[in-house]
């Protein structure tokens, strides 16, 4: 009996080793099938992470140190980043900063932390991050990439600013700016006036269904995109997509302004969630980054425009089934 006992026992553990393997190998599969991302230079020192499938950073090297925008989804995440920026420099890593509470942009601080990088973010953005640090980690699939949801620690911000801080680097000045909530409250945006560059923050995603179930106003979104456009640079480095012009700033307002207005109109006609849904198909829009979540994002709005709630923040059990 016990010999039966001991032999079942191998077989399911071999059962078990082949299921983990096949595993491992759809998991690598599926990573290989996502595009790596790209360290590009876009100005004298300034470089941009740029993940397709991921989130977006940027970084300024200079000789005193090196200053980082945004720390990737999780600590593996961003230690590729550093790998990148240790292939150019030996100089310490000063200044992170995140731009949004989102988890996507703060989940890789620990990295940076330990390299001795002062952290700094809007006072509202450490505030949600402290508030959904767990529902992020929660939500987020690092299954499906092969890392450990273990390893994500919340890093807060060291320094925490309200309007405008301006830091010097290596001979170089970057401010931080708050314009308002545009996607997000705490939204920042960085400015690199040597290299006529900015960091939207969560302001302005680029050719992007840019979620907005995290938003208090449309209107004040479309505002704070217009004061946007006043800060007069070259390129925009968004959180999401590629590097962008002021025309693809100017098409991301028309397109938000689209959402917001097919939106208020169906429910002005007294259309309901599933009307205003088939009366939206925005195919224009199908090649933007994310049309999939078209359904979701108007959702969203809805909700937002009928109970004046933003969906990211309203409990899952009071919240309306999202439509797939
Ligand atoms: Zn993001």
């Amino acid at each position: 009996m016990i010999a039966t006992g001991f032999r079942l026992v191998r077989v399911g553990v071999t059962l078990g080793s082949l299921l983990l393997l096949t595993n491992s190998i759809a998991l690598r599969a599926a990573a290989q099938e996502a595009p790596a991302a790209r360290f590009l230079q876009v100005g004298p020192g300034l470089y941009f992470n740029y993940d397709f499938a991921g989130s977006n950073s940027a970084v300024l090297i200079t000789e005193e140190g090196v200053l980082v925008v945004d720390t990737r989804t999780h600590p593996a995440d961003a230690e590729l980043l550093l790998a990148e920026i240790r292939e150019r420099t030996d100089a310490p890593i000063r200044w992170v900063i995140n731009s949004q509470f989102h988890g996507d942009h703060h989940m890789g601080n620990s990295v940076f932390a330990r390299e001795g990088a002062t952290i700094i973010a809007h006072r509202d953005t450490q505030a949600i991050m402290i508030e959904r640090f767990e529902f992020e980690v929660a939500t987020r699939p690092f299954e499906q990439r092969g890392l450990n949801r273990e390893e994500v620690e919340l890093v807060l911000p060291d320094i925490l600013f309200d309007h405008r801080l301006t830091l010097n680097l290596g001979g170089y000045a970057v401010e931080l700016i708050y314009l308002g909530a545009g996607q997000n409250e705490g939204d920042t945006l960085v400015y690199f006036p040597h290299a006529r560059a900015l960091h939207t923050g969560g302001v302005f995603h680029n050719r992007s269904w840019a979620n907005p179930s995290y938003t208090p106003s449309v209107d004040g979104w479309i505002s704070v995109l217009r004061a946007m456009k006043t800060i007069d640079v070259d390129s925009y480095l968004p959180p999401h997509g590629p590097i962008a012009t002021k025309q693809d700033l100017d098409n991301f307002i028309e397109f938000l302004g689209l959402l917001h207005s097919g939106v208020r109109d169906a429910i002005n006609q007294g259309a309901s969630l599933e009307e205003m849904l088939l009366a939206n198909p925005f195919t224009q829009y199908s090649g933007w980054r994310g049309y999939e979540r078209r359904e979701r994002n108007l959702t969203a709005l809805y909700e937002l425009l009928t109970t004046g709630e933003a969906q990211y923040f309203v409990p899952a059990n009071q919240a309306r089934p999202i439509a797939q």
